[in-house]
């Protein structure tokens, strides 16, 4: 029986997930399909039962469900409990199995630039759930000695701060508003930046979670999350004054293939799909 996978959030219908994984079900011929299925807030119980009740073998989380799908597993791996999020889950004879993909594809996303961020200063815009998982890949394997936390809502940026302190001895961290004029001046002394926060993404192209003229620098690594554009004006600004960019491509493409790796026990041909995920970035089909 051909095996079943999917995407559930709300909205979800330009999600590049099922891209993504039947290509890499149809390169390695495995016997499965992958759907998006919308699932607005208020319905993720029911959902739930839902796919139990058809057999699915695996489901990616994405907004706004990451969160509030915690209390409905039947286990959730500590990485995912520590981060407070879940963006996978494994159907298994013993339940749901929660897992938090979205921290490999950071990791994997920074570790070619490992010696520079370790003990420098990182930059992380926003404070959501993306965030959660960015903080704590940081903190875990990246050792900075300063993480400065800055979001729209200060206080959203205290709390994950607080969650971060415990766990980390060995960074100095700290909070503040994305629009505090301190912002600039971190930026001139970190040497990773990275946009958490969903400014920038299609169809507002032009916006940017910084104004004016940012000090980025080279020497500095600057990621955006966000992969519709591709290139957001983030890192076109970012890459303009010569420091090193990485696209929310690269994460996106990592979770999925430790997603697809949990679920399959294979590996995910990274290189081949992202080229294919690349292409139709390129040509504006999202
Ligand atoms: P959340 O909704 O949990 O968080 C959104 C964040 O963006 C918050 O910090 C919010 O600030 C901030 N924000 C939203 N609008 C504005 C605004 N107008 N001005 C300033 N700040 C704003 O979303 P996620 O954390 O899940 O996702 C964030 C981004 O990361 C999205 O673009 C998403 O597509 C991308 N992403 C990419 C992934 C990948 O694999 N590459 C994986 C996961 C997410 P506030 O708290 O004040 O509301």
């Amino acid at each position: 029986m051909m095996k079943q996978f999917g995407v559930i959030g709300h909205p979800i219908a330009h999600s590049l997930s099922p891209l993504m994984h039947n290509t890499a079900f149809a390169l390695l011929g495995l016997d499965c399909t992958y759907q998006a299925c919308d699932v607005p807030g208020g319905a993720l119980a029911d959902a739930l039962e839902g796919f139990k009740c058809e057999e699915f073998v695996g489901l990616n989380v994405t907004i706004p469900h990451k969160e509030a799908v915690l209390d409905l597993l039947d286990e959730v791996d500590p990485e995912a409990g520590a981060i407070g999020a879940v963006n996978t889950i494994a159907f298994q004879v013993g339940g749901l199995i929660g897992h938090n993909t979205d921290a490999y594809g950071v990791l994997k996303s920074l570790e070619p630039y490992r010696d520079q961020i370790v003990g420098g200063t990182a930059l992380l815009l926003g404070a959501g759930g993306s965030a959660r998982a960015v903080s704590y890949v940081l903190l875990t394997h990246f050792f900075p000695s300063e993480l400065v936390i800055a979001n729209r809502s200060e206080q959203r940026a205290q709390d994950l701060a607080a969650q971060c302190k415990a766990l980390s001895a060995n960074t100095t961290i700290n909070a503040m508003s994305l629009a505090d004029s301190k912002v600039r001046q971190i930026i001139e002394r970190s040497s990773l930046v990275i946009n958490a926060t969903s400014v920038g993404m299609t169809p507002s192209v032009d916006e940017s979670p910084i104004h004016d003229d940012v000090p980025f620098h080279t020497g500095q690594i600057v990621m955006d999350l966000i992969y519709t554009p591709l290139e957001t004006n983030f890192l076109k600004i970012a890459s303009g004054r010569g420091a090193r960019t990485i696209s929310g491509l690269e994460m996106f493409l990592y979770q999925g293939a430790r997603s697809f790796e949990i679920w399959t026990g294979q590996q995910m041909p990274v290189d081949r799909i992202r080229s294919v995920l690349a292409q139709r970035l390129k040509t504006n089909r999202v």
